[in-house]
């Protein structure tokens, strides 16, 4: 499914984030940035060493911020690892901190010249979050950026499953 919202386009696909070709993938990282399970696992596995020894380097990551790295082996050229929160009962900032994730990850996209990026379902995974609720922050963040922006030309999400991706469509379908 593929949306355009104002000089972008918005898509979703069901996939493996680490085959993708976009300028950048996101990474479901953690604070120590040291890799882990789940999205993180399989990126550090596929974009080998380079990838952490950078990590290393920067330090560590706040929830809701996003750092840049080469995407070493990778297809895509870099690396944005953000932290997304971890999901207790939906009072603790959750989706401001969810929505940061998504906002800053992009914001370093287009600092760095970036035109395309792909992102998985952050913080649903090990971190807990309810797929129905991060995926409409997510759709929600996306759009918002692609009407006030103009130098990102395509995000796109690459869920992990047909349940995910059909969350993920029927929340785009609303809100677009
Ligand atoms: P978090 O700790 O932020 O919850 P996880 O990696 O545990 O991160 O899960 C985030 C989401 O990424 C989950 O929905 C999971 O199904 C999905 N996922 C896991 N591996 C991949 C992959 N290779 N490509 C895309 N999505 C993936």
């Amino acid at each position: 499914m593929e949306v355009r919202i104002n000089r972008g386009v918005l898509s979703l696909a069901e996939g493996d984030i680490t085959t993708q070709d976009t300028d950048a993938i996101v990474n479901a990282a953690n604070k120590g940035l040291r890799g882990g399970g789940g999205v993180d696992g399989a990126i550090h596995r596929a974009g080998g060493k380079r990838i952490l020894d950078e990590c290393i380097k920067i330090g560590g990551c706040e929830t809701g911020e996003a750092v840049i790295t080469t995407g070493g082996n990778l297809k895509a050229k870099y690396v944005i690892h953000t932290v997304g929160p971890v999901y207790r009962d939906g009072l603790h900032n959750e989706p401001k901190l969810l929505e940061n994730a998504y906002w800053n990850s992009l914001k370093v996209a287009a600092e760095n010249g970036l035109k395309s990026i792909a992102f998985p379902s952050i913080s649903t995974g090990a971190y807990g979050y309810p797929l129905e609720q991060a995926a409409e922050i997510a759709v929600n963040t996306a759009i918002s950026y692609l009407k006030e922006h103009a130098d990102i030309g395509l995000i796109r999400f690459v869920l992990f499953g047909q349940h995910a991706l059909d969350v993920y469509e029927k929340k785009l379908s609303h809100l677009s």
